[in-house]
């Protein structure tokens, strides 16, 4: 893998950087350079590709910036806090949940902050920097707080997640798929967690990019139209089961998964396999993904059943970078509650109920004298009692009591009388289930990275290190190489590079140093195609691209390179197929 290498050549080429370094830098943030700016949205192209158009999930953007009222109702404000601890004597502050992984080496996330000071003094577990004593442990809040105009009296925070600019506008997204479940909408952007001491370089920032799905579907309905496609997939599945019995990751098909009821809904297997295919699209081996189940402790109170897209570091271990959960409707129910707003869809029948109904009708010149102003609210209160208490009591005792504020009033059966006819229902008001896919941009674009780093030999016999990024989410395309640094063959390598930018492709020209030199600075930033013009060029119009990879070369016509570069950046031939 060779995280530092990949460090060392993300830092000096400008793929990524710690952020704010002259001034020292601030610990949690990173700024893409160059390159890598270009390589995030190349990636977030791609993951539009997936979601957007081919599954056909519109995209939305909401404020990064949120009232705190809608934080308070997704359960943020109360809930979205870490344990700290902080040293008596050098002030260091600490997770404490990671203090305690690190120092015994137990799993103890999640739980509450009393334990957690007492595993803290049993295990005499003191400050790491000067062995200084541990104050008790206690939550802290995650988010970052702001003011939203200068009065004070609004208070902000910046979003923790991307997720909940989609639930609050449930509304009008239901609306604009007519209320037809399923449907999803994803939202890519960022997202903001002031964590306590983050010490993990981008896999854990306080400023980071998420892109996220909510998949709005039927409670009692989580098939998948497309089941059936995905059924032989195999996938490396580390199920709760496993890992409480200490036991490895199993391969299974989509099938057995669902049939063995290791993963809850098609809906959910689903999403599984399209995270799959994106992380192999971004050339991350098979034997560096799984796919992880929370533990029942690990898990929100709330889901149904959440897995892991991780990804296997030399740094940090299996790293999560893609979590996929079925969140109920807990998210909608809560804003609900606080909105008090009605974010539920009409689920129409594939054929409508038939009911018997019982309804009241008034003898309203009893009504008035009787009830005079409450008669309203009599009407209502009796439309709304089971008409079978009524009848019952009249038959009992000949009267039916009832009261209205501190008004009791009886009446008996020359009041009211019942009828009951059969109505059609065509469907009925559900709260849908989300099915959410959240990817952690950053750590995706990490993974890339690093698994992208490759060490071998070039077609010189010297040693090569390079960043083997796939072609279609690679920052440049094509380096443009002149054989030797002089005219005409300059000029001509010029034009190519503007033909190809003017095509959208970004290409670059290097002229200095040997032709293997250039290629190795090319290989380096993960250039897959390498076009040199030569001084048979200047008669046949012909140049050589060369593929990264196999060192492979092939003679093509100028006016032909736009096209092939196009096509084999997409995929749709492949280096081999090319003909010359
Ligand atoms: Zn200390």
């Amino acid at each position: 893998m060779g995280n530092e290498e990949m460090m060392s050549i993300s830092k000096k080429r400008g793929f990524l950087y710690p952020s704010f370094e002259i001034y020292s830098g601030v610990a949690g943030f990173y700024d893409y350079g160059p390159l890598g700016g270009i390589l995030k949205n190349n990636i977030m192209n791609l993951w539009r590709k997936y979601y957007v158009a081919r599954e056909g999930f519109y995209e939305i953007e909401a404020p990064t910036i949120m009232p705190r009222e809608t934080l308070k109702a997704s359960g943020h404000v109360d809930n979205f806090t870490d344990p700290m601890t902080q040293c008596t004597e050098c002030h260091e502050v600490y997770r404490a949940d990671h203090i305690i992984e690190a120092a015994i080496n137990k799993e103890v996330e999640g739980l509450p902050d009393e334990e957690l000071t007492k595993i803290i003094e049993d295990n005499n577990i003191v400050c790491e920097n000067c062995e200084g004593k541990l104050s008790p442990v206690r939550s802290y809040n995650l988010m970052f707080k702001t003011e939203i105009g200068v009065s004070g009296k609004q208070i902000g925070y910046m979003r923790p997640e991307t997720a909940q600019g989609i639930f609050i506008a449930f509304k009008r997204i239901s609306r604009f798929y007519k209320d037809k479940l399923p449907f999803g909408i994803v939202q890519l952007g960022k997202s903001y967690r002031n964590e306590l001491s983050p010490r993990q370089g981008v896999i854990r920032l306080r400023e980071f990019t998420q892109a996220e799905a909510e998949i709005f579907v039927d409670p009692s309905d989580k098939s998948h139209r497309y089941y059936k496609n995905i059924e032989d997939y195999e996938l490396e599945l580390y199920s709760q089961e496993e890992q409480l019995n200490d036991k490895k990751p199993v391969k299974l098909t989509v099938k057995d998964a669902i049939e063995s009821n290791v993963v809850s809904s098609e809906m959910l297997v689903y999403q599984l396999v399209l995270a799959r295919e994106f992380l192999k699209d971004l050339g991350i081996p098979n034997e560096a993904i799984r796919f992880r189940q929370h533990l029942p402790d690990e898990m929100a109170h709330y889901a149904i059943d959440c897995w892991d897209a991780e990804v296997k570091t030399d740094q940090y271990g299996w790293v999560e970078i893609i979590g996929i959960a079925d969140r109920t409707d807990f998210d909608l129910k809560s804003h609900i509650k606080h909105s008090k707003e009605d974010l539920s869809v009409f689920k129409e029948y594939d054929t409508p109920k038939k009911v018997v109904k019982t309804k009241p009708s008034f003898n309203m010149k009893k009504f008035g004298p009787t009830f005079k102003g409450d008669s309203p609210k009599a009407k209502e209160i009796l439309e709304n009692t089971d008409s079978e208490v009524i009848i019952d009591s009249f038959k009992i005792n000949g009267t039916y009591k009832f009261n209205i504020g501190d008004n009791e009033y009886e009446i008996d059966d020359s009041f009211i009388t019942f009828e009951t006819k059969e109505e059609e229902i065509r469907g009925e008001r559900i709260v849908p289930h989300v099915i959410e896919p959240s990817y952690g941009i950053d750590r995706i674009i990490y993974s890339t990275l690093l698994h992208s780093y490759t060490e071998d030999v070039s077609e010189e016999g010297e040693k090569r290190a390079y960043l083997k990024i796939p072609a279609i989410i690679a920052p440049i395309k094509v380096a443009i190489l002149p054989l030797v640094n002089k005219e005409p063959l300059v000029d001509i390598a010029k034009d190519i590079e503007i033909t190809l930018r003017e095509n959208n492709m970004i290409s670059s020209f290097d002229g200095s140093g040997t032709i293997g030199r250039r290629y190795a600075r090319a290989d380096e930033i993960g250039v897959p195609f390498a076009v040199t013009v030569d001084y048979d060029t200047i008669d046949d119009k012909k140049v050589t691209i060369r593929n990264r990879d196999t060192f492979e070369q092939k003679r093509v016509a100028i006016r032909r390179l736009p096209i092939i570069i196009k096509e084999l950046v997409e995929g749709n031939i492949t280096f081999e197929e090319l003909e010359e």
